[in-house]
């Protein structure tokens, strides 16, 4: 049950607008924090863009280096991101806020405000749109779309002593981790590491932004294909490109091939240690966070599917530098306390499914697309189809445009609906009003309903007036281009189950095969550190990690 706080605090940021930091939270619920004496003095939340447990168990066995130490500790290899929309921006919002996006308020990476004045009417989840400017293709990265406080945000109203450190490949995946209130926030910008508008590069950030030059300016060897990575090196044509036998050889100059490398993560794991050095991160009684989020294996993803040398070679590549980073904190001394977990999991591209058993993936038709949709209602109720549709892609949210009369709309709505349902790669389309009216889930995420798994993407701020979700297998991309054959997003379990991994020097280990949340991470960790913020203030729960008699949630039961 929502509490009443709950219900007005969500009731409330859906009427204004978001999560009102700073000063105004000092009239807000109280937080509180007892930090107990074993406590760890730094947790490291890693999310791994990308990371399907499917993934993830066709590779455990064979991991030497980071991973390999983090199976020896509290293993959930069916971690969900339990919501419909399995996207970046949403599955990163999970994590260390504790909540679905239904309460996070980021229902997908993009979504239609048709409000919007300046520019498209997609508003991408990390922009402030209020700064767009006329004729401007680039905006500005804000963290306001998001409703909650992040985990780190938690700590700091605690004890502002508490540092909240955030570095990723991506804005969105720096900046839905740190959330507003955030010490130092980096993400990969083109050819180096940037940071919020007014806001200047602290010193790591200058030094690893340097360290990455001088190896644009060379370029670098292509990678040796390890051993167990020789079954996977076979071409497969998608469309005009071939992929499945890529070594990630780097030209000189050619920044947008290094992003779509291993490199990427090493160099996020680089700042991430230069930025431990200079906060001095877990040296004090006052535990910190920094949020790290790898967003290599995604790119890897998108541009060559999951089962070519590409996406081997990226994961033996990632496993290393996760061995390395590990050790570069265990050489400073400091008692950390690690979280991954990714924020979506991932598909292989059809044309080499079709060769690997699973003949019935299919590239989505454009006979779902908002075009297709708005020609055929415009010319049915004799109003201009130009944008009466609107959505950002071939499946998720629709709008339909605001100038049409609600009776009109709801006509609409439900012949799209009819019109898509009898579309054989349609699994359902759900309306608004169907999604509101079902209530937020108490079962166990892999049994619930595809209007559950709506509803927990639903923010009423944000979400669109319909719903289309395509069959299981039929991948949202309706021709194949170069760097992005495969994707993800789906309501379906590839794309919703990641692993989640704690693991602590000296704990003791375990295995929960069972379904858990994502949304279960914060507040397991805010037990850690005797954090105590009010009920209600996340979905998820608290998991034990103790594999022994003890009980890391104690504390908070
Ligand atoms: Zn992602």
């Amino acid at each position: 049950m929502m509490t009443f706080a709950r219900k007005a605090a969500v009731l409330l940021a859906t009427m204004t607008l978001p999560f009102v930091p700073a000063m105004a939270q000092e009239a807000g619920p109280a937080v509180s924090q007892s930090v107990p004496a074993n406590a760890p003095k730094l947790l490291v939340a890693i999310a791994i863009d990308q990371l399907s447990s499917d993934i993830f168990a066709q590779y455990r066995q064979r991991f030497t280096g980071g991973f390999a130490r983090l199976t020896s500790g509290a293993v959930f290899p069916a971690g969900y991101q339990s919501h419909a929309a399995t996207e970046t921006c949403p599955g990163h919002s999970t994590i260390l806020t504790g909540n679905r996006p239904a309460h996070t308020g980021v229902i997908a990476n993009s979504w239609i405000d048709q409000s919007v004045t300046v520019g498209p009417k997609v508003v991408y989840c990390a922009e402030d749109v209020s700064k767009r400017t006329v004729g401007s293709r680039d905006y500005v990265a804000s963290v306001k779309n998001l409703l909650v406080p992040t985990l780190g945000e938690w700590l700091k109203r605690a004890n502002p002593a508490s540092r909240n450190i955030a570095v990723s490949g991506k804005d969105r995946g720096a900046l839905m981790m740190g959330g507003h209130d955030i010490d130092q926030v980096y993400w990969w910008k083109g050819k180096g590491f940037a940071t919020l508008e007014g806001r200047a590069l602290g010193a790591a950030a200058v030094a690893q932004n340097a360290a990455v030059g001088s190896v644009l300016a060379k370029g670098a060897p292509a990678f040796a294909l390890p051993a167990m990575c020789g079954r996977n090196d076979r071409a497969i044509k998608a469309g005009e490109t071939t992929i499945g036998t890529g070594r990630f050889a780097l030209k000189a100059g050619e920044a947008d091939a290094f992003r779509v490398s291993p490199r990427l993560d090493r160099a996020t794991l680089d700042l991430a240690v230069k930025l431990v050095d200079e906060e001095k991160l877990g040296k004090d009684a006052v535990p910190d966070v920094l949020s790290v989020s790898l967003s290599a294996t995604d790119y890897v993803g998108h541009a060559t599917g999951t089962e070519g040398t590409e996406m081997c070679i990226q994961l033996t590549q990632l496993d290393m530098a996760l061995g390395d980073f590990f050790a570069s904190l265990d050489k400073r001394g400091i008692d950390y306390a690690v979280v991954l977990t990714a924020d979506h999991g991932g598909f292989d591209l059809p044309e080499r499914l079709h060769e690997q058993a699973l003949e019935a993936s299919a590239r989505v038709s454009m006979a779902v697309s908002p075009e297709a949709l708005s020609a055929t209602l415009g010319k049915r109720y004799g109003v201009d189809a130009k944008g009466l549709i609107l959505s950002d892609g071939p499946s998720g949210d629709y709008w339909v445009r605001t100038d049409i009369a609600p009776g009109l709309k709801g006509k609409i709505v439900d012949d799209a609906k009819a019109i898509l349902e009898a579309n054989d790669q349609v699994e359902v389309v759900l309306t608004a009003a169907e999604i509101a009216a079902t209530p937020a889930p108490r079962r166990s995420p892999e049994v619930w309903t595809m209007a559950e798994r709506a509803a927990a993407s639903y923010n009423p701020l944000h979400s669109g007036d319909f719903l289309v979700f395509l069959k299981r297998g039929v991948v949202p991309i309706p021709a194949p281009r170069a760097g992005y054959v495969a994707t993800h997003g789906s309501p379906w379990d590839y794309d919703r189950r990641v692993p989640m991994l704690f693991w602590r020097k000296g704990m003791t280990g375990f295995e929960q095969p069972s379904a858990v949340e994502v949304v279960d991470i914060a507040p397991s960790l805010a037990a850690l550190v005797g954090l105590k913020v009010p009920e209600g203030s996340f979905d998820g729960r608290c998991l034990d990690l103790d594999g022994g008699s003890g009980n890391t949630c104690g504390a908070t039961r």
